[in-house]
Order: structure tokens, then C-alpha cells, then sequence
């Protein structure tokens, strides 16, 4: 399988330099060239398979560079790490289904992919002998997550910069705890975009990114985007009895990362209704998909922050299929974004995205009823972020059809709305209370880009 560009500027690479490579050297998203299908029988024959067996069915077929017995372990080492022996678990409750993806060490879907990327890019430098430095900035999810997938790993030291005193304080434990010797962790005097807009000025620094092999760990890697379709598939299994049963997925959206590989699991020919693409106030998907407009408006705080998000950086790649995989469309509707502040989609189009999405908006008053109302029908708690998800499934996914609302954060993470909600505090698991007097690590910085590059080199040595 080789991989290309959806701006058409590269020649078509290998899974692992793909990987390697993360965002595409023309600006673009890295898609594989075909999708392969999986039929009815194949997905019959899956039953059995536990999740890291069924990973390794669906990853490998998208993997031709790496031994099968090399794949195999990578996949296996990152599951391992779940708590939970199903890794990601499907209960029914209120007539959905609800798709536990919050069973990783950070208590976020994030593991999923981001345990795999880690291994995987282990693997992949030990056999190239390189090393990779990871800079990233953080708001909360995803620093934890990808410090917990790469702590410990030979070849690779991260850094991950969060606005000090800003974060939850479960978030800033769950990095800070994190002691490891290649895991650097930096809380910035400032805001989350004074962290990115120093992140963004490294990686701007060419000389500087080369020198120091400069990685991110951002959500464009296609491997995260691989991983997740894994559960996809898992789910589809666990909710149906033979191999043609239509399933809607309904999925609360922030980066579009999580359900494009939805959609990518429709290509390879899963059963699949409908994607429901559920979004807080920060709505312009929910305006694409209901009314063909995409045009930016401001970011706004909400109760599922993890989705607060204007720009989703994989929606790109579902562009490129919309497009026809016409590459020279795409430039032209970044184009249009970029002078214009919206993309404009013909009918013809929108009508293509009517047939696989369709679309909620969900606001906090809805979010913390529909919290309430699901925990006092059936005692069962939702993060405000899978709230979102299920509110949008109750309302516009017919009751008799198999639904699947994806559960993307313990709600034990964001407790303080839960409780604002239920008017009970979220039980707190086990690997939370433990952070509780942990030794941490953490250098305390100003929003200063000359002292952080400082500290970096320094640290590399
Ligand atoms: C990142 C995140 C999302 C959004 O996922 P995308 O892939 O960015 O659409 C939803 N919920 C939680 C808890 C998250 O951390």
C-alpha cells in the first residue's frame, strides 16, 4: 500500500515513511492510494477475534513494510496498556449503544491511537537508528496521551508545552506524573495559544527542525487515523448477528480525525447507515453537512473543550474523496478558505455528503440535560463530550435502528460537570486517585520562545 498527498505534490511513499513523515511536505494530508474492501464472510469470520487480533486484520491491510510478526507486537504492546479486557467495550443502555473508547491510561479515546503511534514509532527508528524529538503543545488531552505513548521509548524524547495552572488538574497529573527520563514536560507562564504559537515559531525554524529532528504527534498522523477505524469495526461486530446489518455511528467531533475513520471503514465496505456528526456551539461541520455552508466564525468555550475546535485538520482528507480525489480542487478550496473565510460546495456535492453524514448541534444546557436525564434513566454517567453524542443520536437517529454512540472521555475527566449535571460527584477510578501525591516533573517557564528553544537543546544535548 502506498500513501499520497491530498494536495498531488508528492510521489506516492510506503506506510512507515508515511508515518514518519505526518503532515505531507506539500502542506497536504497523506491518504493511502485504494481502500481494501472487507465482504460480508471476511467480517462473519471476525467474530471471534479478540481486539487485538481483529487490529491486526485491518492494519496489515494497509501495511506491506513491516513484517507480520513485527505488526503483530506493535499492536499487541499498545493494547496492552488498556484496562479493560475488551479494550474498548460496548454496553447498551436507553436503547443505544455506547462504545467505551476510555479505557487507555489517560482515560481519553486518544489512547487508542496515540498507544500505537507511540510503539510504532519506536519500531520504525530503532530500525532506521534515528532519533525523534517531539514538541507539542497541549490544552489537556492530547499531551497526556502522547506522553503516556511514548514515555520510556528509546529513540524518541518529548516535549509537551501546557499553559501553567490552566489545564484541569487530572490533566496537568497526568502529565506532570510522568517522570521518565525522555518525557519533558513544560508549563508556560500564559495561554494555550502563547504554548502553540512557540510550537508553531520551532517548527517554522527549518534549520532548527532538521537539527534537532523535530516530530509532532498532532492529529494528521494517518496511523492515529488507522487505528481508529479498528473500533469501527469492533463495535459493527459486537451490535449485529451477520454480516449486512446497517449501523449508524454517531460521533462527537472535534478535529473530524475520530470520524473519518468512520468513514474510512464505510469505504472498506463495513455496513454502515449513517455518521452522525455530533459538534458543541463550535458548529461549522454541523452548517456544512445541514446547510453546504463551511465558513469560519470564532472559537467559543464550551463543557466538552475537546471540541472546541473551528478549523477539524483531517476534514481535508474527506474533502479529497468529495472532490472526486482531484487534488487540484482541494488547493483551490484552501484557496477559497484562505481569502474568502468559507468553502462553497456545489449540490451535486452536498448531496454525496448527505449520503454517508448527517448532522447535530448540540449546546451546554442540552449537554447537561441530556446528562442528567441518561444517569437518572439508567444510573449510567456520560462525559459531557460523549453526551453530545448520544443527545444527537436520541434525536435524529430513528429508535428501532442499531446505534452506536461513541464514549470518548471517562467522565470521572471532566467530573465538574458531571456533577453540575447529576448533582453527585463522578466516582473516581482507581489510576486517577493514584495521581493524587505522586512525584512530578515539570519545568515552569515564561512565554519565552528564546528560553523554551534554550531548554530544548539543552535537554537533547
Ligand atoms: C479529541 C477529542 C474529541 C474530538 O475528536 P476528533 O478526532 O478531534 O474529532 C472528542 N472527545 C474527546 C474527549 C476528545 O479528547
Amino acid at each position: 500500500m502506498r500513501y499520497l498527498s491530498t494536495r498531488g505534490g508528492i510521489q506516492p511513499i510506503p506506510f512507515k515513511d508515511a508515518v514518519m513523515m505526518g503532515l505531507a511536505t506539500d502542506g497536504g494530508l497523506l491518504l493511502p492510494e485504494s481502500y481494501p474492501r472487507i465482504t460480508p464472510e471476511q467480517l462473519n469470520a471476525w467474530r471471534r477475534l479478540s481486539y487485538p487480533e481483529l487490529a491486526f486484520e485491518i492494519i496489515s491491510r494497509f501495511v506491506d513494510d513491516i513484517p507480520p510478526a513485527d505488526l503483530k507486537g506493535v499492536i499487541d504492546r499498545s493494547y496492552a496498556t488498556f484496562t479493560h479486557p475488551a479494550v474498548t467495550p460496548v454496553v447498551r443502555e436507553n436503547g443505544v449503544y455506547i462504545l467505551e473508547l476510555f479505557h487507555g491510561l489517560t482515560l481519553a479515546f486518544k489512547d487508542v491511537a496515540l498507544q500505537f503511534l507511540g510503539n510504532m514509532f519506536e519500531y520504525i527508528l530503532a530500525e532506521r537508528r534515528q532519533n525523534l524529538n517531539i514538541v507539542g503543545a497541549t490544552s489537556g488531552d492530547t499531551g497526556s496521551a502522547a506522553i503516556h505513548g511514548v514515555r520510556g521509548k528509546k529513540g524518541i524524547n518529548i516535549f509537551i508545552l501546557h499553559p501553567h495552572g490552566k489545564t484541569s488538574p487530572v490533566q496537568a497529573l497526568q502529565m506532570t506524573t510522568v517522570t521518565d527520563a525522555n518525557v519533558h514536560n513544560i508549563a508556560i507562564r500564559g495561554t494555550f495559544d502563547d504554548c502553540q504559537d512557540m510550537v508553531k515559531a520551532l517548527f517554522n525554524d527549518l534549520e532548527f527542525k532538521e537539527k534537532y529532528a523535530l516530530g509532532a504527534v498532532n492529529s494528521i498522523n494517518w496511523a492515529r487515523v488507522l487505528a481508529q477505524v479498528v473500533y469501527y469495526v469492533y463495535a459493527w461486530l459486537r451490535v449485529t448477528e451477520d454480516g449486512k446489518a446497517p449501523v449508524s455511528f454517531s460521533v462527537p467531533t472535534g478535529n473530524f480525525g475520530d470520524i473519518f475513520a468512520g468513514y474510512v471503514a464505510k469505504r472498506m465496505g463495513l455496513p454502515i447507515e449513517k455518521l452522525l456528526l455530533a459538534t458543541n456551539e463550535n458548529n461549522i461541520l454541523t452548517r456544512f453537512v445541514n446547510k453546504g455552508d463551511y465558513s469560519l466564525a470564532g472559537v467559543v468555550s464550551t463543557l466538552s473543550p475537546s471540541m472546541d475546535i473551528q478549523v477539524a485538520s483531517n476534514f481535508e482528507r474527506y474533502l479529497f474523496h468529495l472532490f472526486g480525489e482531484d487534488p487540484a480542487r482541494v488547493r483551490a478550496a484552501f484557496a477559497e478558505l484562505k481569502a474568502e473565510g468559507r468553502i462553497t460546495f456545489s449540490n451535486e456535492e452536498m448531496a454525496l455528503v448527505r449520503r454517508d453524514f448527517c448532522s447535530v448541534s448540540v449546546d451546554q444546557e442540552q449537554t447537561l440535560d441530556t446528562i442528567g436525564s441518561f444517569y437518572k434513566e439508567t444510573g449510567y454517567l456520560l462525559d459531557p463530550h460523549t453526551a453530545v453524542g448520544v443527545r444527537a443520536a436520541l434525536e435524529q437517529l430513528p429508535g428501532d435502528s442499531l446505534r452506536v454512540c461513541l464514549a470518548t472521555a471517562h467522565p470521572a475527566k471532566f467530573g465538574e460537570a458531571v456533577e453540575k449535571a447529576t448533582g453527585v460527584p463522578a466516582p473516581v477510578p482507581p489510576a486517577i486517585a493514584a495521581l493524587e501525591g505522586m512525584p512530578t516533573r515539570c519545568k515552569v517557564m515564561d512565554a519565552d520562545l528564546a528560553a523554551v528553544r534554550e531548554f530544548i537543546v539543552a535537554t537533547i544535548g
